[in-house]
């Protein structure tokens, strides 16, 4: 399983497989997936700043923190699946977006202001 669509398709079947499909309406995939990006905000919370680089490659935390980047990625595909959105042209259409609104020649070591 290597790329965006297989993935998404595992997902769909692992769900159908265990008749959890039923669950997967768009409220409740949007609350999980907001569940497993605290549960990865978590691992990092009261990491002191100084040193984080070198702490989240340590092997123990680095294994949670894929851990939970997965959870996210895998909630992220089924919400995407079940709404009908082709996550892969949605980022590529808004990785377009941002490159027209933040010109690199602009914005160059300069973090974007609120709008
Ligand atoms: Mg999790």
């Amino acid at each position: 399983v290597s790329d965006i669509r297989e993935l998404t398709d595992v997902m769909r079947h692992f769900s159908e497989e265990r008749d959890w499909t039923q669950f997967h309406d768009p409220k409740s995939l949007a609350l999980a997936l907001v569940g497993e990006v605290g549960e990865l905000a978590e691992l990092l919370q009261w990491l002191p700043v100084t040193g984080i680089e070198d702490r989240v490659r340590e092997a123990a935390l680095n294994q949670r923190l894929g851990e939970e980047l997965a959870d996210v990625l895998l909630y992220l595909l089924r919400l995407a699946d079940v709404l009908d959105v082709d996550l892969t042209a949605a980022a590529d259409r808004k990785l377009q977006a941002n490159a027209a609104k933040f010109p690199a020649s602009t914005y160059r070591g300069k973090a974007p202001e609120r709008s």
